[in-house]
Order: structure tokens, then C-alpha cells, then sequence
């Protein structure tokens, strides 16, 4: 049950404490094992054991921003370490990834949908409401705030309001900034659901560009120049990485046949490598369609792992 006789403070410790040892254990048990699972089985936990946890309470709680920031912390870490992140990579970033909005959106959220499912109940139930009034009312204010903010009433359909405002919160983030270029609505990513792990890693990584390129390296303080060490060039980005650098042109050749051979043809670009959302959009697609994703997403992540074995990215 959620602590509302405690105070924020002690709630907060009993609700990150919980989250955090999950956390920690569900990542020792990712590490102690002979082969880590993909990061479908992360995504699976994540949502499944520590969501949750915190969801149980959340609606009843009001934690500051500091406060949420640390739980986000927590439950990113796991799913972290399935994607092969770094350390440092942000944590509304690996939750946007697969599909875990902003703290504060999915409480708005879960209290206009607690506050729609009471509102069929109270009718014939308004008499027993004297006990905890004030509390009741201080929460049924916030919701009300919430609905002039959203524009929807609790008890109208809340799935659209909510991916707008998640969005909204993602675009608003500081951090983030390589993966909102091609990641912008909710729900997990497409290639995480439709990849090997190994390619998944690969594909994360260049995504929040922290791959191993020069200029990542040199940004992150790694390396001091952003010269490519393989074949000279002044500035070793992503783009010279995947679609320029002459030391993996055998590789490209390759790849680029294998695109132009499916039907219809697909040029090679950097957003198809990326796994954009405008070349593999986040929404439910056809069976037809998703299987030409799936050739076309293979055959690229079939060139990233080429690439990864020549020269670690
Ligand atoms: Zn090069």
C-alpha cells in the first residue's frame, strides 16, 4: 500500500530503496549468467517486474523533480546495460528508447486514468467519502490542473493525450539530443524488437552516437583529435564512419547491392542505419510492410557487425 501517512521524504526512501535493489538485482542476474540476455528479455523485465513497483504508488505521491530524476536512474540502469550503453548516457534517453516516458508524464497520466475509472464508481459511492476528504480533494485538484494541461476530461480517451504530452516532455529534455533526432514518439523502438543483440548494441550506440568513431571519442574527452584513425580524414563522424570511410568501401559495396536487390529498392543512407523513425516508424505497421523492414534492418545490421569486426565501433 502507498505510505500516505508518512511523509514524502520517508515514502520517497521506501519507493527508491525497492526499485533500486530490484534494479540491482535483476542486473547482477543479467551479468552472472553464461550468456546475457537480449535486450527484449531487458525490456520484458523492466516492464514488467520494476515498472510496477513504482507505478503502484505513483499516482498518490508527489516527489520533486530531483526525486523522479533518481527513480528514472534506477530504472534505466538495467535496460543500460542490455543496450550496451556507457555509463554516462542520459537516462531519459535509454527509457525514450524503449518507451518509458518521463516520470512525471506517466504519474499525470496514471492519475487521469485512476481519476476516469472513479468517476464511473462515485455515483452510486459519494456518501462514503468523509474520511480522508481533504486528501481526496487536494488530489482531485491536481487532476483537474492535469486536464486543463492535457485538454481532455479523465474520462475521455487519455492515449493520445498522453503520447502528445510524453513527446512533448521528450522534445523538452536537455539531454538526449543525439537520439531525438531520430526518435521523437513513444513506444520502444522498432529495431530493438526486431534485432539480434549484438546488432541492437551496435545500432544503440551509434544511435546517442557514443560509438567509437573519433569525433564521438574526442567529445566525450576519450580522445584528443577528431581525425579518422583509419584513413586520415579531418573529421570522423558517424556519417565518414558508416557511408564514407574508404577502409570499410568492400563492406558498403556489399550492402548497397543487397538494398537495391529488395523489392521496392532501398538506398543506403545514414537514417537507415540509424533505424530513423521516418524509415522505421514507431507505430504498428502491416505484416507485408514490417517483413520489408525486418530484410532491410537485417541486411544493414549485418554491415554494422561487418564493420564492428574489422574495426570496433
Ligand atoms: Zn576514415
Amino acid at each position: 500500500m502507498p505510505h500516505n501517512m508518512r511523509g514524502w521524504a520517508e515514502q520517497f526512501k521506501h519507493v527508491h530503496h525497492r526499485i533500486y535493489g530490484t534494479a540491482r538485482r535483476i542486473e547482477r542476474l543479467f551479468t552472472s549468467i553464461t550468456r546475457p540476455p537480449g535486450p527484449i528479455v531487458g525490456l520484458t523485465v523492466t516492464k514488467a517486474v520494476l515498472l510496477p513497483i513504482l507505478t503502484y504508488s505513483l499516482p498518490w505521491t508527489r516527489f520533486s523533480e530531483w526525486k523522479l530524476e533518481r527513480l528514472e536512474s534506477a530504472i534505466a540502469a538495467p535496460m543500460r546495460r542490455c543496450l550496451g550503453l556507457p555509463a554516462k548516457t542520459s537516462t531519459a534517453a535509454v527509457l525514450y528508447e524503449i518507451g518509458i516516458p518521463r516520470l512525471f508524464v506517466l504519474r499525470e497520466w496514471l492519475l487521469m486514468k485512476e481519476a476516469g475509472r472513479s468517476a464511473q464508481i462515485r455515483e452510486d459511492m459519494e456518501e462514503q467519502e468523509e474520511e480522508g476528504a481533504e486528501y481526496c480533494r487536494t488530489i482531485a485538484q491536481e487532476i483537474r490542473e492535469i486536464g486543463r494541461k492535457w485538454g481532455v476530461l479523465p474520462t475521455q480517451d487519455l492515449e493520445q493525450a498522453y503520447r502528445v504530452r510524453a513527446s512533448e516532455a521528450w522534445m523538452q529534455c536537455t539531454r538526449g539530443k543525439k537520439l531525438r533526432e531520430v526518435k521523437t514518439t513513444m513506444g520502444p523502438a522498432f529495431y530493438i524488437l526486431h534485432e539480434t543483440k549484438p546488432q541492437v548494441c551496435l545500432r544503440a550506440r551509434l544511435r546517442q552516437d557514443v560509438a567509437n568513431n573519433a569525433v564521438s571519442l574526442n567529445r566525450r574527452g576519450l580522445l584528443e583529435t577528431t581525425q579518422c584513425q583509419r584513413c586520415g580524414h579531418y573529421e570522423d563522424d558517424r556519417e565518414h564512419l558508416l557511408l564514407y570511410c574508404p577502409r570499410f568501401a568492400d563492406l558498403r559495396e556489399t550492402v548497397v547491392r543487397e538494398l537495391r536487390a529488395l523489392c521496392p529498392p532501398v538506398e543506403l543512407t545514414l537514417p537507415l542505419l540509424l533505424a530513423d523513425e521516418s524509415v522505421y516508424p514507431n507505430v504498428k505497421v502491416t505484416k507485408r510492410r514490417a517483413m520489408a523492414l525486418c530484410h532491410s534492418l537485417d541486411i544493414t545490421g549485418r554491415f554494422l557487425l561487418n564493420i564492428h569486426r574489422r574495426n570496433p565501433i
